[in-house]
């Protein structure tokens, strides 16, 4: 399970902040995953890796989930219905809007992420 918290202090103060650090994989997981080959007909050069589980996100697919974090380790997400730009927060654990995999987006839940169209 994810849980939500509600810092008392710091830049995002109020806001309902989700800790996925449940979600993650283990170091190991994380490991194996940015270890995975990436095939031959992706550009290597494109292809960046989940920030939440490693694995290498195809460049070709043309939707990309995407979140935005707040802290490093264990990532804690930032709500898209907050009505505030998270970066005009920044307490100095801002850590900007980074592409995930969907399956890890599945597991998020909507408040938290969002869809955009891809460039390929
Ligand atoms: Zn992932």
């Amino acid at each position: 399970m994810t849980t939500t918290r509600t810092p008392e202090r710091g830049g995002y103060k109020g806001i309902e902040l989700l800790e996925i650090e449940s979600l993650a994989p283990t170091t190991k997981q994380i490991e194996r995953n940015e270890g995975r080959r990436i095939p031959d007909k992706w550009n290597a050069d494109d292809v960046i890796p989940c920030v939440v589980c490693g694995r290498p996100l195809n460049p070709k697919v043309q939707a990309t989930w995407w979140i935005e974090a707040v802290e490093g380790s264990p990532l804690i997400l930032f709500p898209r219905d907050a009505g505030i730009d998270a970066g005009s927060l920044d307490d100095g654990s801002y850590m900007g809007c980074h592409p995930i995999g969907s399956t890890c987006a599945k597991k998020i839940p909507m408040r938290y992420r969002w869809k955009t169209k891809g460039e390929a």
